[in-house]
């Protein structure tokens, strides 16, 4: 009888903490419970792309990332064979971060510049929206240790001039700190971003997928197989960067959510 009851309790904890909380504000995230998990996983779609459903408590739970630009209201998913159910999205004010950068190229990218980041917002976007077959894994952990220095979804100002959201959370860390894989999953994609420089996408399946960026070392390929904690490589201060941080971002049906959500 006893042993029974901690082995409950133990799967009751493993799996408690491993699902984001929600929090329906523009760059957060709204849960809406779909069908008991004995049915098979429902396929759902917001704005025309899939959702992340995963199961909690003995539930399919859809997690919709909401978009940072969305007004507060009322919203719906679609769920394939069923019919739309609503969602309501509060407002939520971000604060606002000044940043003074020596490099203005980063603030106003010159012609070449420009091209540069239109070609890579488009590549962008496909890993953003990336959704793999399977179930995602939710069982996250900070990627690196030290301060939180920017939080997600502060509106910046870049010597003076408005730009997009802060789209992930930094961690500040010394150049050369290993940087872990939040969940297991497979590298999506490596390379160099004008803005985000040296970058690792990991696909954690279902939809989910996690972005670390001004990496001074990448250790991992396009395909690795990668376990929680796993090296992806080193903190650094490429790209758009005031000195060697990490910037970790987490993306729902494309859109950039607040980490600090699934820790
Ligand atoms: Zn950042």
């Amino acid at each position: 009888m006893k042993k029974w009851l901690l082995l409950g309790f133990a799967l009751y904890s493993a799996h408690a903490g491993a699902f984001p909380r929600a929090n329906p504000v523009p760059g957060g995230i709204a849960e809406i419970p779909l069908a008991p998990q004995s049915a098979s996983a429902p396929i759902v779609q917001y704005a025309g792309r899939r959702v992340t459903v995963a199961a909690n408590n003995g539930q399919w739970v859809a997690l919709v990332g909401i978009p940072f630009d969305a007004q507060a209201g009322t919203y719906s998913v679609q769920v394939r064979n069923g019919k739309p159910i609503e969602f309501s999205v509060q407002d939520k004010q971000y604060r606002t971060q000044r940043i003074t950068l020596s490099d203005n190229n980063m603030v106003e990218p010159d012609e070449e510049s420009s091209a540069r980041i239109v070609r890579e917002l488009a590549v962008q976007k496909q890993l953003k929206t990336r959704f793999s077959a399977g179930e995602a894994d939710l069982n996250f952990i900070r990627p690196a240790p030290g301060a939180d220095t920017g939080r997600f979804g502060m509106r910046r100002i870049f010597n003076g001039q408005p730009r997009n959201p802060h789209s992930g959370m930094d961690i500040a860390a010394a150049a050369g700190t290993p940087v872990k894989s939040t969940a297991s999953g497979r590298v999506l994609h490596t390379g160099d971003f004008f803005f985000s420089g040296n970058v690792v996408y990991v696909d954690h399946g279902a939809g989910v997928i996690s972005m670390y960026a001004h990496l001074s070392k990448i250790s991992v390929k396009v395909g690795d197989v990668v376990q929680q904690g796993d090296i992806l490589g080193e903190v650094g201060s490429t790209g758009r960067a005031t000195g060697p941080h990490l910037h970790w971002s987490v993306y729902l049906n494309g859109e950039a959510v607040d980490p600090t959500l699934f820790l």
